[in-house]
This record gives structure tokens, sequence and C-alpha cells, in this order.
């Protein structure tokens, strides 16, 4: 197998020491493997999307010395795959259209999980709709960092076209994944309980399951993740070498003091050929001290 590992960001806003951790853990990873790292970019979700952010993460990975192999894949351009593969899970009833709101959903059922409603009564042809994944199963995984990994109390029909018009992530990512042959997926442990809902779609559309890594997340002092929602500032070029030492140091592999006097590319050289992914902290969160 060759090893193939990927970094897919969303563009809404510029990258971020808590993107920067996963994109330097799925670099790391995949130089320490000899392998190829892909970069994708998720512009799924026009609405979120910031003007110019896609141009600044190509910018500031290049800065940080994270290469990628091949060209940037991204999504805007891919859906007419995905409609297609849409359509494929809809023939086959692994998928099916669902008018319910949220508003619906909360009054019959808490509104946690959603209550399959919709399978046993299928809306109207022009009913503006969802579209949902069958999901009767759960999908227990093994993480290299987390360890066993089960969410039996979240399965439900997920869904995998929203309601406004555009493909949902979980539909999108999987394909991409599979169309891009990754074998290994390095990212934040905020996308742990995502996984399942992959592995379902992987199993539905006959593609191979890729061994799955869940970082920690950086969080401020209220357990909140770093994201631009929580105002996290945009990570600052000129110190590139300190802060790939700081996301060594946050990934649990004890940079050495000489780093501090190398270069970017000899630092990245040194962590590659020393990436220990045992000693990545098996936490979904960490705080950051001065966040
Ligand atoms: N695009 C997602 C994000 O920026 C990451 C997707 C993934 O790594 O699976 O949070």
């Amino acid at each position: 197998m060759v090893y193939t590992g990927r970094f897919a960001p969303s563009p809404t806003g510029p990258l971020h020491f808590g993107s920067l951790l996963a994109a330097i853990a799925s670099y790391l990873d995949a130089r320490a493997h000899k392998g190829r790292w892909l970069l994708r970019i998720e512009d799924l979700d026009p609405p979120r999307e910031v003007e110019g952010a896609s141009d600044s993460i190509l910018k500031t990975l290049e800065q940080f010395g994270l290469h990628w192999d091949g060209e940037v894949i991204r999504q805007s351009d891919r859906y007419a795959i995905y409609s297609d593969i849409l359509s494929q899970l809809i023939q086959n009833d692994a998928a099916y259209r669902c008018g319910c709101s949220r508003q619906q959903i909360r009054k019959r059922s808490g509104g946690l999980l959603y209550d399959r409603y919709c399978r046993n009564n299928p809306p109207a042809t022009d009913t503006h709709c969802a579209i949902r994944s069958r999901c009767d199963q759960d999908h227990p995984f093994y993480d290299r960092i987390q360890g066993h990994q089960q969410f039996s109390n979240q399965v439900e029909d997920f869904v995998i076209f929203r309601r406004d018009g555009f493909f949902a992530y979980q539909l999108a990512v999987t394909i991409d994944d599979a169309a891009q042959q990754i074998s290994h997926i390095v990212r934040g442990s905020d996308l742990l309980d995502s996984t399942p809902k992959q592995i379902q779609l992987q199993q539905q559309l006959g593609y191979p399951q890729p061994v799955y890594a869940h970082i920690p997340v950086a969080t401020n002092i209220r357990g909140q993740k770093l994201s631009k929602q929580t105002l996290a500032p945009a990570l600052d070029e000129g110190q590139a070498l300190q802060l790939i030492i700081r996301a060594l140091d946050f990934l649990g592999q004890q940079p050495v003091a000489e780093l501090t006097d190398s270069n970017i590319e000899e630092c990245l050289s040194w962590a590659s050929a020393h990436w220990d992914i045992t000693a990545v902290p098996n936490q979904t969160g960490i705080i950051l001290e001065d966040s």
C-alpha cells in the first residue's frame, strides 16, 4: 500500500494554531511513512466561506514549509461527481428524501437524533428536501491515537445533502478521500464522531476504509476549540519556526532545544525523522495557555 495522507482545510478564514496542528501532524505522519501528502480545499459551504481565505491558506502552508504533493483539489469543482453519487445512493435505497424541519424533529423526538420519520412517510415530490443516509448500524473503529472508538448512542440517519441545497461535509469528504486514495487520515478530534458516518458511507459505496488518527484539539481556557468563532488569531508568518516548535511540543514530540537555531526546513526534517504518533497525547482537547 502507498501511504497517502491529506490536509483538508475549509476556507472559512486564515490558518490559526489549531489548524496548523492538523496540518503538521498529517504532514509529518505522511513524511515519516515516505508517503504522499495531498491538499484539498473544502469549499463546500459558500455562506461560511471568506473571500481570499483559500489563497491565504496555501500561502501560509508554503511559508511554513509544508509543501504538498500534486494538484490542489477544490470541492467546489466536484459538485457533478457528488450529485451522481448521491443519485446512486438514493436509487440503491441507501438514502432518502427528508422534508422535516429542525423544529418538527425537536417536537417529535426532543431533537437530539432524527427519528427517521421520512423513511416511512416520504415527503411530497415538490417539498424542499434534505437527503439522509439510511443508517441502522454503529461503526466502531480503532484510532491510532485515541484507541477504540464507539458512538453507539449517536447512530442516526444523518444528512448528506442539505435542505438549503448544499452537499454535506460527510458525503463530500467520503467521496474525496476515496477518489484521492487516501490511506491514512490524521485530523482534529472534533471530527471523531464524524468518522462512523464516513465509514457508513464507505461501506454503502464500496470504498476502502482509511486508517484514522485524531489529534487533540487546542482549546482556550473555557475549553472551546480554537477557531474563527472563538477568535483564534491568524498564524504570524514571521514566527513560523517558533510556532512549528510549539506545535511539535503540543503534539508530544519533545522538540530538542537546538531546533530554535535551525531553519524551518531543518526543523521539519528533524520532526519527520523523529515523528512518534504514540507520543501524541490521547486526549481530545488540551488547553493552550495563552489563548
Ligand atoms: N474541512 C474540515 C475542517 O476544516 C476537515 C475535514 C477533515 O479533515 O476530514 O474542519
